[in-house]
């Protein structure tokens, strides 16, 4: 049996002993190149592009720049996800090693415990990590001629406990015994490619999502759910029906499931509750995992960091506790 990709030594590339022993001063000129790739370091003023600041480090020993030709301050994290950080960059790097090594999730408890940081401080990095993966999805179409995509959905949160007491528990089947918080993660995943998640009150909202997210001339997998067949008119479909078969005749939504398998364990095993206003974004993560399962660990974490220096400071959190989600 070949080996799984995890077990190979190309999957193992940047451990967090590495990290751990890296200087203050490497861990500066890791993020300098992730921030400014175009001059391979070389500080750039955000507010004017002026490329010849003066160094201004802080007396604590923290980089800072002033730009020659506007006059502005600004820090190697200015304007990035990682704005008004906190923490030395090191410890950045480390949670984001720790992050991507976990490959089905990690939980904010779980990364404070390693990192010594309280538990908000690790619920929101986390969240800004998962924003920085988000960026890398927005926009996606999937698909194209001759492709094949496939379709399905999952449903996550709203459980209602059932009472202790047998003669005092509700017939959940009904929906007026049920939350109401209940919603559908639909997934379009490209075979041999890229996914995208969305979230809906239910699965049968997901028509237009489907429709502008996937290229026509796609042939596109769905299984027997009737929500579906209003997909007939726009795309060639191969439908599965679970009750018979999990693959016939090449008709499969095996990707797609795959996808749901990672969140599903993400849910049991290391969140417990995934439900609400982050449901998109746990959901955006585990289409990140997936995209990205085969590159190794070292490209995963670069990737990363890239991706939070690349984004504007975030939408979701601004330096503070919890605000709300805006986009899908
Ligand atoms: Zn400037």
């Amino acid at each position: 049996m070949a080996q799984h990709f995890l077990l190979s030594a190309a999957a193992k590339t940047l451990s967090l002993a590495s990290v751990f022993r890296m200087t203050d001063q490497e861990a500066e000129t890791a993020f300098c190149k992730l921030r400014w790739p175009d001059t391979e370091g070389a500080p750039v003023c955000p507010h004017c592009g002026g490329v010849d600041p003066y160094d201004c480090r802080r007396p604590n020993g923290a980089p800072r720049f002033e730009c020659r030709a506007c006059g502005k301050d600004f820090s190697i994290t200015s304007g990035t996800l990682f704005a008004s950080h906190k923490l030395p960059l090191k410890a950045y790097l480390a949670a984001i090693a720790i992050f991507c090594n976990e490959v089905k999730g990690k939980s904010a408890l779980a990364m404070s415990r390693d990192l010594g940081l309280s538990y908000k401080t690790a619920f929101v990095l986390l969240h800004k990590l998962r924003e920085a993966m988000a960026a890398e999805l927005k926009g996606r179409t999937l698909g194209g001629n001759g492709k094949v995509a496939e379709v399905d959905s999952g449903y996550f949160g709203g459980y209602v406990k059932p009472a202790n007491l047998r003669e005092r528990r509700l017939d959940r089947r009904f929906g007026v015994n049920q939350s109401g918080k209940r919603k559908a993660v639909v997934v379009i995943r490209e075979r041999d490619g890229n996914s995208l998640p969305a979230v809906f009150r239910s699965e049968g909202q997901a028509l237009s999502f489907i429709k502008s997210r996937i290229a026509k001339g796609t042939i596109v997998n769905a299984d027997e759910s009737a929500n579906w067949n209003e997909l007939h008119g726009r795309f060639e479909m191969k439908r599965i029906n679970h009750e018979e078969a999990y693959s016939l005749d090449g008709a499969c939504t095996n990707w797609a499931e795959e996808f749901f398998s990672r969140m599903r364990r993400a849910e049991i095993g290391h969140h417990h509750h995934l439900a609400g206003a982050y449901l998109l974004r746990y959901a955006q993560e585990a289409s990140w995992r997936e995209d990205n399962r085969r590159a190794s660990n070292g490209d995963q974490v670069s990737r990363l960091a890239g991706l939070a220096m690349k984004n504007k400071p975030s939408v979701d959190f601004s330096g503070y506790w919890q605000r709300h989600i805006l986009a899908r």
